[in-house]
């Protein structure tokens, strides 16, 4: 049974059961309606249509919720075998269909298919939690993980009982019918709060923009900036200029805007949004959620919400996630202060006459950039064009470290014509995966870069893994070079090293299989293959002028290498002050009383030295939408977790010689090939013989004091 399609934590919700029967539009002639019989069970995209999603993923959920009747209604005791092995092999319909559907809504959508979605959403959650609240599933479940020491089961499969069985309760299912119903009230309250949250912010954000007629306040913007300033303006049927709100505390047009009084307005705006005493005031809302959430936990049997989100993470408790964050905090907060001081400094020099504020802060460090590193992207780019990076640098350095080889296939359905695909090879010759690249910006694509499986590895379904990187690198005019921004290298490495940990997958059962790992965990292999891109051996094979095939002039790289380390104490810094207030707001115990946001947001600041006067928190627990409204609640650490192992990761290759075959190999063989067959924690340690230390992501993020 796979449960990558949605979030395990809102499960308890509702339990509508979906119709049971398969729609009569749903038959043989629909092509999910079998395994398909291209290579790797490629999507047969030359057949598929529109109108076949919806069908096929209904038919799906019933032919799933059957499957799983067919496992309950067994009379025998229930065992590894008669439970675990056909959940596993269930959903294969509702697999198929959903992989690819939600696929190309992603990156190839159009209206019929948003309104497939929009039709489909709400009946996946409650297939999900039809699963989840199965009392007589989780009865079998339960039975074979308290006799699960005498079963004789393989690591894997040991690995499989007990993460199934800590999902369901994690989920509820071992509560009584008073505490369940108990945690279904809650579930709604939550729901409707962190509703209300998002509305009252969209709108307070709305309102926070700034505005004027007067149009020398914005002086620094370009024409096109200030046309768009005064469309925005006639958009909502005032005269002037608006500039709206990001949702990031510090604004972008700051490294540009040279009026400091008009800074200073748009940061007030900023950092007041959500705190004006009006309809939009969002203090109230969080306060209650924060008390709910941890009513919640206590329920579930946790001293606070923290500790239910981060159990089934890599890091397992909200105090080893803190003492990480802390740690980072003395080094992190010198290096602003060092950073600080160059500004301070050219302020001065300026004859600025202030002190250094927050809303200075950008538009002085631009300059301080400016000056140290002046990095022209127009002059990088004819380095960066695009099949050259991906075929001599991201092939390349998969090659010298894995043996992979690749070839691409023209005889593979895709969904858009401008999508490439490669057959991946072992070194021996043997056939290891399918990889689509879809890499040119659309109207019709979702923003930013992502990874996704078609198709997952599991040797007990008898599947390879057909996986795909997304991007939205600008599309060159017809017969033009596409060239990249080294912004846009990073992406390419950091997607394909998704897209090896999909690939490398070797496992036998899909719940456990490739990506589908904790979120304080997946981006570390991405982040991880990032590091590739610089490295020495790979950059020079790579970067090479697309016409005239020279390399790059060694300044220029290391004016590329400089500047990576630029800010990174302010970067560093705003991100722990998101994380600690992320945490502490949710270590809160169901016996604290509900708190006033600011003085809340104060103290715990203060506590882990991060108040600081220029350099506030990236989102300020007023509109700190990841945690209220979005999926990471107790789960914003995950962000500089992962860069933490990914920087440990590297230093360990480093050590022992860098990009090697050896080094490569044995990396594959205990990480990326593992899924999540293993306790995260123990594998990563077992790997790199020891625990992963802060020292190599200092390094690397220049926060070792000095530069
Ligand atoms: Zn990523």
């Amino acid at each position: 049974m796979r449960t990558i399609i949605l979030a395990v934590s809102t499960l308890i919700a509702t339990s509508t059961l979906p119709a049971q029967a398969s729609g009569p539009e749903f038959g043989p002639s629909n092509p999910f309606y079998a395994p398909s019989t291209l290579p790797f069970h490629a999507p047969p995209f030359d057949k598929i249509k529109d109108d076949d999603y919806q069908p096929a993923m209904e038919a799906g959920m019933a032919q799933q919720l059957e499957e799983i009747r067919a496992i309950t209604a067994n009379p025998a005791p229930p065992t590894f075998d008669n439970t675990f092995v056909p959940m596993e092999k269930s959903g294969q319909l509702l697999q198929r269909a959903s992989e690819t559907f939600f696929n190309v809504v992603g990156a190839n959508s159009d209206p019929t298919l948003l309104k497939v979605r929009s039709a489909v959403s709400p009946k996946l959650a409650a297939h999900q939690d039809a699963i989840y609240l199965d009392e007589k599933l989780f009865a079998r479940i339960a039975a074979v993980y308290q006799q699960r020491q005498s079963l004789h089961l393989n690591p894997e499969q040991m690995r499989l009982v007990e993460w199934t069985y800590q999902q369901f309760v994690h989920s509820g299912a071992n509560l009584n019918d008073a505490q369940k119903a108990k945690l279904r009230k809650l579930n709604e309250q939550l729901a409707e709060l962190q509703d209300d949250f998002q509305n009252k912010l969209l709108e307070a954000t709305k309102n926070g923009a700034y505005h004027t007629t007067d149009k020398a306040s914005l002086s620094g913007l370009t024409d096109a900036q200030l046309k768009a300033a005064a469309g925005a303006a006639e958009a909502r049927k005032s005269d002037g200029y608006v500039v709206p709100l990001q949702n990031t505390t510090q604004q972008p047009d700051f490294t540009i805007l040279s009026d400091r009084a008009t800074r200073q307005t748009i940061f007030e705006n900023s950092w007041n949004r959500a705190e004006r005493n009006d309809a939009d005031d969002t203090r109230e809302v969080i306060a209650k959620i924060a008390e709910l959430r941890a009513q919640k936990a206590q329920l579930l049997g946790f001293p606070n919400y923290a500790s239910w989100g981060v159990e089934d993470q890599m890091a397992k408790t909200p105090e080893s996630a803190m003492k990480f964050l802390d740690a980072l905090v003395a080094p992190a907060t010198g290096r602003a202060a060092a950073e600080a001081q160059d500004i301070q400094a050219l302020i001065d020099k300026q004859n600025g006459g202030f002190k250094l504020q927050p809303w200075d802060w950008d538009f002085y460090s631009e300059q301080v950039r400016k000056a140290k590193y002046d990095l022209d992207e127009e002059q990088v780019k004819p380095y960066f064009e695009l099949n050259n990076v991906l075929e001599n640098g991201v092939f390349y350095a998969a090659t010298q470290l894995y043996g992979i080889t690749f070839k691409e296939r023209h005889d593979i359905p895709v969904y858009e014509p401008t999508v490439r695909v490669f057959e991946v090879f072992n070194a021996d010759g043997s056939s290891l995966a399918l990889i689509y690249f879809d890499y040119f910006k659309r109207d019709n694509k979702q923003g930013g870069a992502w990874m996704n499986n078609f198709v997952e590895q599991s040797r007990l379904i008898g599947t390879k893994p057909v996986v795909s990187n997304v991007a939205n690198f600008a599309k060159p005019a017809p017969g033009e070079p596409a060239l990249l921004t080294s912004d846009d290298v990073t992406t390419m490495f950091h997607e394909f090293g998704h897209a090896l940990h999909g690939m490398f997958s070797d496992t036998e059962y899909p719940t456990l299989s490739g990506t589908s790992t904790a979120r304080d965990f997946v981006e570390f292999p991405s982040q991880f293959n990032e590091h590739w891109a610089s490295y020495p051996a790979v950059f020079q094979h790579y970067a090479k002028h697309y016409k005239t095939g020279a390399p790059m002039p060694a300044e220029l790289a290391e004016k590329i290498r400089k500047s990576d380390k630029f800010n990174k104490g302010y970067d560093v810094t705003e991100l722990l002050a998101a994380a600690e207030l992320d945490m502490k707001w949710h270590m809160l115990p169901a016996s604290a009383p509900l708190e006033k946001p600011d003085d809340f947001e104060r103290q715990a600041l203060d506590e882990s030295h991060l108040w600081i006067s220029y350099v506030p928190p990236r989102y300020r627990s007023s509109y700190f939408a990841h945690i209220w409204g979005g999926g990471y609640a107790a789960g914003y650490y995950a962000y500089l977790w992962t860069q933490m192992l990914a920087d440990d990761a590297y230093q360990a290759f480093d050590d022992h010689g860098g990009l090697t075959r050896a080094n490569g190999d044995r990396f594959r063989q205990m990480v990326l090939s593992r899924g999540n067959t293993e306790d995260l924690e123990q594998m990563y340690e077992a790997w790199r013989g020891g625990k992963p230390t802060i020292e190599p992501m200092l390094k690397e993020r220049g926060l070792q004091g000095g530069e």
